[in-house]
């Protein structure tokens, strides 16, 4: 089987492992299990483990979790990767127990405004080189940087992710600290490959962690993802990728699975095909879970929202269903009809509009007379 030829990356060391530099590419994967579900949480990870997770991440949202993090260190080997949300300073609990520390530059303004982002990622530093881990810079199209977000036309995607990453990567240099790497993820596959070409020519040094985000439920999770890594690593762009998938809990491993096939087929010369995937069709986004889903009944509601739309398959309309109402709200802004989920209702709303929360009971078929308005609308042409 022929090698991926690689982009001259630095290594990053990661626990037992090292990305860049020529080493294998990583395939990693996220829990979703609650983390303060000890018992779950590490079940979750031994079985991502198994199945071939070179690093599997966690989220930390608070003490509690924190805490149950170091109860889930003792009990796997697994190298562990923590998803720090708004509350940074929780980084300083956490890291004695992971390998590395994911930090999103558009969630740093959330805690402390006043205080300069700057200040807030020296701290991480200082906390990374105190307990010997890795960063990984990851930059989100549904949560950029507002600063940035203002300065780029609104349908301009890349401009604020780009300049996000390179302004993190610019201060981390100054900081003299080079055991990090960026992702840039985006929901649409031809964003992500542009926006990490981009990155990948300013930043050649710096390891890429690859991913379609939101990429939704198999098999078309699977495809967008397929068609964007693909380009990326023909090219020699990617040192670490994750398949994010909208799966049950016990379908988890299901993201190493298609991550392994995906490296497996460019080494192997096959690519994708790309037109399988037609924007003129209804895109379902939806998000692969983790700890903060509110309500297990989200990935249901997911599968239940492809399923009752199906009749729409040749719309080109966009849907988007979210786990949580922390990043829902934002994750689903670009979309036609919108869905985050609360413990006891979903939120929906149409364009930028909020149309209020329903029941789990209440929302399909509340969803369906929204859809039916959108392809009813009369048309300017
Ligand atoms: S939208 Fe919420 S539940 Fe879904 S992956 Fe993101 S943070 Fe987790």
């Amino acid at each position: 089987m022929p090698l991926i030829s690689r982009n001259p990356t630095r290594p990053v060391q990661i626990g037992s492992i090292t990305i860049g530099a020529g080493h294998p590419i990583a395939v990693q994967s996220m829990c979703a299990t609650k983390t303060v579900d000890v018992d779950a949480t590490v079940a979750q990870t031994e079985a991502l483990r198994g199945a071939g997770a070179a690093i599997v991440r966690i989220a930390v949202d608070s003490r509690r979790d924190a805490e149950a993090l170091k109860a889930i260190r003792e009990r796997t080997d697994a190298n562990l990767s923590v998803d720090l949300q708004e509350n940074y300073r929780l980084a300083l609990d956490v890291a004695p127990w992971v390998d590395k520390i994911r930090y999103n530059p558009g969630h740093l303004y959330h805690h402390e405004r006043h205080r300069p982002w700057q200040d807030k990622v020296r701290f991480l530093v200082d906390v990374a080189n105190q307990h010997d881990c890795a960063i990984r810079v990851g930059v989100n199209c549904g949560s950029v940087d507002p600063a940035k977000r203002e300065k780029y036309a609104q349908d301009d995607a890349i401009g604020p992710m780009l300049e996000s990453a390179l302004d993190h990567c610019a201060l981390l240099d100054e900081l003299g600290f080079t055991r990090f790497c960026v992702s840039l993820k985006d929901s649409d596959p031809a964003e992500v490959i542009e926006v990490n070409r981009r990155f990948a020519a300013e930043r050649p040094d710096v390891p890429l962690h690859l991913g379609v985000t939101e990429a939704g439920m198999p098999p078309e999770g699977v495809l967008k993802t397929q068609i964007a890594l693909h380009a990326l690593l023909a090219a020699g762009i990617g040192d670490t990728i994750r398949v994010s998938l909208t799966v049950p809990n016990d379908q988890k491993h299901q993201e190493i699975d298609a991550g392994r096939k995906i490296l497996a087929d460019v080494a192997a010369g096959h690519t994708p095909n790309a037109q399988a995937l037609d924007p003129g069709r209804l895109n379902i986004i939806s998000c692969p879970s983790c700890s903060r889903v509110e309500n297990e009944a989200f990935v249901h509601l997911a599968a239940q929202v492809k399923e009752m739309t199906a009749y729409a398959a040749d719309q080109p309309i966009t849907i988007a269903v979210m786990g949580c109402r922390v990043n829902g709200p934002g994750e689903t802004d670009d979309a036609d009809l919108g869905l985050w989920c609360g413990p006891n209702y979903v939120n929906l709303k149409r364009g930028g509009n909020p149309l209020g929360a329903f029941s789990y009971g209440e929302i399909l078929p509340k969803l369906k007379e929204e859809l039916d308005a959108i392809i009813n609308a009369p048309t300017d042409n």
